[in-house]
């Protein structure tokens, strides 16, 4: 049976709050679920973020929950426009989520009561939702943030009425696993006390283990990752092991009314007709802003400056690519690691013509970085799906990935049949130089760069089909 109504709860959601990949997905699964005839809505934290603040919204529900021995006051607010194509409520705990950070402050520093205000979010939503005169026929639950609910409609008190609605929880990122120590125990709901094991994986409370156990689906956000976390998932190895008949993985897509080179806002020229006028155009238009080589391929990297995103390689990298001669210019936008920044900012020095960086979180820049440059480097250690290489491709840029996760899933060598990138299998230095070194002569052999830019732009990475996987997987449950 088809679900009528679908509710997901998460930390992110694009444009309203956007850390990363999280955002996209929540952002755009909805509106394609509602496209086949369901209803979907999100729940995520109220916090202090412009995406938020800009907005209206309108108060449809206040209440109190205890976080420990406080009582706290929360109150949920509806996005009054239509603008998103999906109802969003917004949950507002003072002193939790009034910061104008998601997890970490303007410094980068991450807050320290993450359990305190997840705990807090997730049982703010779970009180919402039982204000509600109608269950919902599918609770989708995101990362760890979300992974104590599958087990609070199992085991909760006071929430009977969801003993036997289905819930589906996504690893987006399996690296996170939000454990936190028995000690914050008192900042739980109340539950079914001869239940508690269910919680505890290695002596503390993880959310993501939780959420794994717990949920009715489990779900990964590219089919080869679920793979990956069987063999290595930071110690849940063989938990996921033993719920893989209840796993999936599916591919995500992209949204493709927010990243539409036909039409996207935030860049300087849009395709027409000719594939060759828009890609100048936008080439032309990021070489002004940071003036590079322009006879040069422009490789650039856009990312979280975390382990995952091998971004620490990047400096020997880009030293050993341009002092044994191979010709491009490497733009880089990303944030983090505070190292990275300066070891990034010194070589500039060195190699003023072809090194451009913006340290920072830049959403108007990551679009015209996908719409103007030659390559997108993408060396990642981890890639549970990647959403970049898959903007990279519909703006034309080809991706240098390295074999990984959803990398894998969605590029193809360009020694093989519909080539699409280039693919490389260690995330290391020397890896990395010489998929520079074929991207340098493929962007010289004009026909052969022209053929695989135009092909890739073609690949269809919509939510549609995923989307349809989606409720395909709902279906199993209702
Ligand atoms: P992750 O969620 O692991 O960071 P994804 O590839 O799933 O990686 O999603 C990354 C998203 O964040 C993409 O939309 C990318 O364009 C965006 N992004 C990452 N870093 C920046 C940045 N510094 N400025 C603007 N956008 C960024």
């Amino acid at each position: 049976m088809k679900p009528n109504h679908i509710v997901h709860i998460s930390a992110e959601c694009y444009p309203l709050a956007k850390a990363g990949g999280l955002a996209d997905v929540v952002g755009a699964l909805p509106k394609y679920q509602i496209e086949l005839g369901v209803q979907a809505s999100v729940i995520m934290p109220r916090y202090h973020l412009p995406g938020i603040l800009q907005r209206e919204w309108t108060v449809v529900h206040t209440g109190s929950f205890h976080l420990g021995s406080h009582l706290l006051e929360f109150a949920v607010h509806h996005l009054s426009s239509e603008e998103l194509g999906f109802s969003v409520f917004a949950i507002d705990i003072p002193g939790k989520f009034d910061r104008p950070g998601i997890y970490s402050d303007q410094n980068g520093d991450f807050y320290g009561d993450g359990p305190d205000r997840y705990l807090a979010f997730q049982h703010t939503a779970l009180l919402f939702l039982d204000s509600l005169p109608e269950v919902p026929d599918i609770i989708h639950c995101h990362d760890h943030h979300t992974g104590i609910i599958p087990f609070l409609l199992k085991h909760g008190m006071g929430f009977d009425r969801f003993r036997k609605t289905p819930t589906v929880f996504t690893i987006h990122n399996g690296k996170y696993h939000g454990s936190f120590s028995w000690d914050y125990l008192y900042a739980m709901p109340f539950f079914d006390w001869q239940m508690r094991t269910l919680l505890d994986w290695g002596g503390v409370i993880n959310p993501l283990a939780v959420g794994i156990k717990m949920a009715w689906k489990v779900t990964t956000v590219s089919p080869n990752y679920l793979n990956e976390l069987r063999g290595d998932s930071d110690g849940l190895e063989s938990l996921i092991q033993s719920e893989s008949a209840k796993s999936v993985g599916i591919l995500n897509g992209i949204d493709t009314e927010v990243w539409d080179p036909a039409s996207d806002p935030l860049i300087s020229v849009h395709l027409k007709k000719s594939a060759h006028a828009y890609k100048k155009g936008n080439r032309d238009a990021l070489l002004k802003a940071y003036p590079l080589d322009a006879k040069r391929p422009i490789v650039s990297f856009i990312g979280r400056f975390a382990d995952e995103k091998a971004a620490d390689l990047l400096p020997e990298t880009i030293h050993q690519a341009l002092s044994s001669g191979i010709k491009v210019n490497f733009l880089i936008l990303g944030s983090g690691n505070p190292w990275l920044h300066h070891a990034l900012n010194s070589q500039r020095l060195t190699y003023r013509e072809n090194l451009a960086i913006y340290i920072g979180y830049n959403e108007q820049l990551a679009h015209q970085i996908y719409a103007g440059s030659d390559f997108l480097l993408m060396p990642s250690r981890v890639e549970p799906c990647g959403l970049n290489q898959m903007y990279a491709m519909r703006y034309g840029t080809i991706p240098l990935v390295r074999r990984t996760g959803g990398l894998s899933d969605s590029v193809i060598d360009i020694g093989d049949a519909d080539g699409r990138g280039i693919m490389f299998s260690n995330a290391s230095v020397g890896d990395m130089v010489h998929a520079l070194h074929r991207a340098e002569n493929l962007y010289h052999d004009k026909p052969g760069f022209k053929a695989i830019r135009d092909r890739i732009m073609k690949v269809d990475f919509s939510w549609q089909s995923s989307a349809k996987a989606y409720i395909e997987l709902y279906n199993t449950l209702i």
